[in-house]
């Protein structure tokens, strides 16, 4: 594959947020500062087209597919490996259950193998797709302090899109049509 330039990445608004986050020493979602959308000097909106993209997918012969692409905490520490390319972290899928993308705070989605988890409970304990992703995303991680949420897709075709934080960017499509695009609950 032909390689891009640094530059080619390069987005103002995330700019913005690193230069503040690094006064304060901590690490970031990039979704979570919202006020460095406001900064004047920033680009159109429609321009803004690298931040972390999640999907899964289910075809005709039933075989079920996650990827999910990020460009991790702001602030992150060089060299560090966040969830998203750790399968059974952030990114997990299997013909048998179902196949799961993640986004939100990596550390914690690393510990509990969160989006294995979902597949397990639904493997081993016989939960559905809706139940086994709300115990992960609304309890476990919850109680853990883990921000984020997940996309989802089963063998059936059932979807489910859960998240304990703000909002997350999501959507679906489905082969009859049917299909939404939403932010908050
Ligand atoms: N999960 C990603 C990470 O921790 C961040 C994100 O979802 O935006 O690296």
């Amino acid at each position: 594959m032909k390689f891009a330039e640094t530059s080619y990445f390069f987005e103002q608004k995330r700019w913005y947020q690193l230069l503040k986050i690094k006064k304060t020493e901590q690490i970031q979602l990039d979704y979570s500062d919202t006020t460095s959308l406001i900064e004047p000097t920033d680009i159109d909106l429609k321009d803004k087209k690298f931040v972390t993209v999640g999907l899964v997918a289910l075809d005709q012969y039933g075989n079920l597919a996650a990827g999910t692409s990020t460009g991790g905490m702001t602030n992150k520490k060089f060299g560090r490996v966040g969830d998203a390319s750790i399968i059974g972290a952030g990114t997990y899928a299997n013909n048998k259950t179902c196949a799961v993308s993640f986004t939100g705070h990596g550390e914690f989605f690393i510990r509990s193998l969160v989006a294995y988890d979902v597949s397990a409970l639904m493997e081993y304990k016989g939960l559905s797709l809706v139940d086994a992703a709300h115990e992960v995303v609304i309890k476990k991680l919850v109680t853990v302090g883990g921000e984020g949420g997940l996309i989802a897709i089963d063998t059936k075709g059932n979807i489910t899109m859960p998240f304990n934080s703000g909002g997350t960017y999501r959507g679906f499509m489905k082969s009859d049509g049917t299909k939404d695009i939403l932010i908050y609950k």
